[in-house]
């Protein structure tokens, strides 16, 4: 239902929960972030509004300056903690956040659970993360691409790879995305008011558009891989 990511110098978590906030009004039923803590992929959920999750972070220290957000309203899945988004592979590699419905998401965990791939959740958003996993040959952005070529559905997604700490990829198809541009610090959301806070200039990501962002910046192509040049947009509007 509602992405927010963040890549930059300042802490990661207040800045993901507070997008989080911004984007409550669109309802819904559990809430989750994950960041990238001394090498490892620390995830953080539950069920609720996000003062549980916020009690649940209490807990978690993590000076990271690379995270996702997600609330989720839950459509393949019951609402509850381990449903919730964000969603890893087996080993803890890739992390996820998904807004939408993965069509064909049956066939592709049948496909992983008979190649050894253990499933935690009942979502139809796992599969992107196990996907990744099996789909990975040295190249992220690679393995987003065949991803992306395998799945039907509608999605916005970001995707965070343990062993590439600088870096965030997400992608597009039937469902809203932007990219905000910072200085030195760039943010990704499903809706601009999310990250309203902290720039007003944003990439507004079409259909079939795959964005790379690091500290440096951001790269927009589509799902080739063929690059796209897009536009700045400058958000007069308040929230
Ligand atoms: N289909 C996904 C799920 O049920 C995402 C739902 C959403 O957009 O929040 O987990």
């Amino acid at each position: 239902c509602g992405i927010v990511g963040y890549i930059g110098k300042q802490v990661a978590i207040p800045i993901l929960v507070d997008g989080l906030k911004k984007l409550e009004y669109r309802g819904y039923d559990s809430a989750g972030v994950a960041v990238l803590d001394c090498d490892k992929i620390v995830v953080s959920k539950s069920v609720g509004k996000l003062v549980a999750l916020e009690e649940e972070l209490g807990q978690v220290y993590s000076q990271s300056c690379i995270g996702i957000g997600h609330t989720r309203w839950a459509t393949h899945g019951r609402p509850s903690q381990v449903n919730a988004h964000p969603h890893c592979d087996c080993n803890k590699d890739f992390v996820v956040v998904h807004n939408g419905i993965i069509e064909n998401y049956l066939e592709l965990k049948d496909m992983l659970i008979e190649k050894g791939h253990i499933f935690a959740s009942e979502t139809d958003t796992e599969v992107l993360a196990h996907l990744l996993e099996d789909y990975y040959e040295g190249d992220f952005e690679g393995a987003v691409r065949k991803v992306l070529k395998t799945i039907r559905g509608s999605y916005a997604m970001v995707v965070l790879r343990r062993q590439d700490p600088d870096k965030l990829v997400a992608a597009r198809k039937d469902s809203p995305m932007v990219v905000g541009l910072g200085d030195g610090e760039f943010f990704v959301a499903s809706d601009i008011t999310a990250i309203l806070n902290y720039t007003r200039k944003v990439y507004i990501l079409d259909d079939g558009e795959m964005v790379v962002i690091t500290e440096d910046g951001v790269t927009v192509s589509d799902f080739e891989g063929n690059s796209r040049t897009k536009e700045v947009y400058d958000v007069k509007w308040d929230a």
